[in-house]
Formats: structure tokens, sequence, C-alpha cells
């Protein structure tokens, strides 16, 4: 997942794309091959290949049953939200997303405190990209997919306003965005000064 997307590879969608031509170029034993990748992206942006189900059979080969989705651990077993429920915002269709089946994976105790209150791109970071387990990645760009098309997003050059559009910006939910935003301002705001009594 680590080849640096060309510049016409500019929104979120194209960003999507980009993340989802690498793993169809992994599943089929192209890993990292540059014409192979661009020749899946465009076939992905024309919609001559279909993105959501181009990799449905890839993903069954994945599942294990009941094993830690991000270690293989067999043992103290729950959920985990790809996208942390915490992060749902204040939208309902977006809330209802995050707490469906479609946001869940198998993952041990340890894994899923580990992780925390990040996505998975946030949890591995730009240095262990190639970490991430096939499975997980490919249920998050499905997911983030779904989220940045319910909000609308799908065509922002960097949601997170961070400027720059990486993978950073897959798991935000703009709703829960301009929440922490005002929260921040709110906090770094002088109080207004007491007016002087008049003489
Ligand atoms: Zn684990």
């Amino acid at each position: 997942m680590s080849l640096k997307p060309p510049k016409y590879v500019d929104t979120v969608r194209r960003f999507i794309y980009w993340q989802y031509a690498q793993l169809i170029a992994k599943a089929a034993g192209f890993e990292n091959n540059w014409g192979f990748v661009v020749s899946r992206y465009k076939k992905l942006e024309s919609g001559e290949m279909n993105w959501s189900s181009s990799i449905r059979d890839y993903e069954k080969e994945l599942e294990k049953g009941r094993v830690c989705v991000y270690c293989g651990a067999t043992s103290g077993l729950s959920t985990d939200h790809i996208i942390p429920i915490s992060r749902a915002g204040v939208d309902p269709r977006i809330v209802a997303l995050l707490n469906s089946a479609d946001n869940c994976v198998c993952a041990c105790k340890r894994c899923n405190s580990s992780k925390g209150d990040r996505d998975i791109f946030e949890w591995y970071g730009t240095e262990r990209l190639d970490d991430i387990p096939q499975l997980a990645l490919s249920k998050f760009l499905k997911l983030s997919y779904r989220v940045h098309e319910m909000q609308g997003t799908l065509d922002l050059r960097d949601p997170n306003m961070d400027g720059a559009l990486d993978i950073y910006d897959l798991g935000v939910v703009i709703t829960h965005l301009i929440s922490k935003m005002s929260d921040k301002a709110q906090k770094g705001k002088e109080p207004p000064p007491t007016p002087k009594p008049k003489e």
C-alpha cells in the first residue's frame, strides 16, 4: 500500500480508488506493480470495474472465523469498530452505519484497547501501512467510501483540512470534526473583557 499516488488522485473518492487498486494488485500477486495498479485504478474510476464487489471473494478467503483480524489471537476476543463509534458525530445515518456490522471486525481485547480511539490508518501510522491486515484494510476502505458518500464529501480535496490529501482524510466524519474543532476554539478563547464602570 506504499505507492505514492499520481497528481490526478486529488479527491477522497480518487484516493480511496487508489488504495483499493493497490489492494486488488496485492490480491492478484502484483503488489507495488505501478502499471497494474494504474490500470486497475482507471477501471475503478471509469466504473468499468465494480469496486465493492471486485474483492469480495478475496475478503472471503481472508475471513478466518473467530480470530483477531489484527494479530491472529484466538482467545480474549471482542468486537472492534473499524471507525470508532465515538467518532460517529450527530448525523443519524452515519451513526447507524458505524453501529452496523459493516463497521465491525473480530479483534482481541489487547489490540482493541491498543487501537483505542483511532481508525486503522491512525493506529498503524504511515511507517507501518504495509502491516495493515488486508481484510481490515478492505473493510475500512469500503466503509470510509460509504461515510464520505453519505455526508457528500467524496469529492473534497482535504476533508480534515490539514493541508494534504492522505490516509488521515479517509476516516473523517465531518460533524465529529466540526464539534472537535469548535471545542478547541472554545477552549482557546479568552473570555470577553469586563466593561469598565462608567465614570
Ligand atoms: Zn489482536
